[in-house]
């Protein structure tokens, strides 16, 4: 009896191609922008917090209008500014840099990787002053 050792038959591998890259595009400047994650050390941050924060079980308030929750909070280096719907902000010196880490883990919570686009999508511009949207 004659054992025949084979190789087992497999499927070829399928050829992964690489995306076409889109014309125009340099890959230099992919990389660049890449290798920069929103969250650096000099990024500007911004997380809405539509529910009531509370400091050391002190509920943030607002002092231009009272307001109570429906929060814009910005984060930059180790400083994080409360901005209210009226467009009075003032910066938390009781939320670090790692309580706003904590803070984006909440679930009603929305981050936005820059200033900019935190308020034009939630339209803490002063637009709003004095409303909830909800
Ligand atoms: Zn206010």
């Amino acid at each position: 009896m004659t054992l025949v050792l084979r190789t087992t038959d497999r499927p070829a591998e399928p050829t992964s191609a690489l995306p076409a890259v889109p014309a125009g595009s340099d890959p230099l400047l992919q990389l660049q922008f890449e290798t920069q994650p929103p969250s650096g050390p000099g990024a500007t941050r911004c997380l809405s917090h539509p529910p009531e924060l509370s400091l050391r079980g002190i509920p943030v308030t607002c002092s231009a209008c009272r307001a109570r929750r429906d929060w814009l909070l910005i984060n930059h280096g180790r400083n994080v500014w409360v901005c209210c719907r009226c467009s009075n902000q003032w910066l938390e010196p009781e939320i670090s840099r790692v309580g706003f880490d904590a803070l984006i883990a909440i679930p009603d919570g929305t981050a936005y990787p820059s200033v900019e686009q935190g308020l034009l999508a939630l339209g803490f511009d002063g637009a709003f002053a004095g409303t909830y949207l909800d």
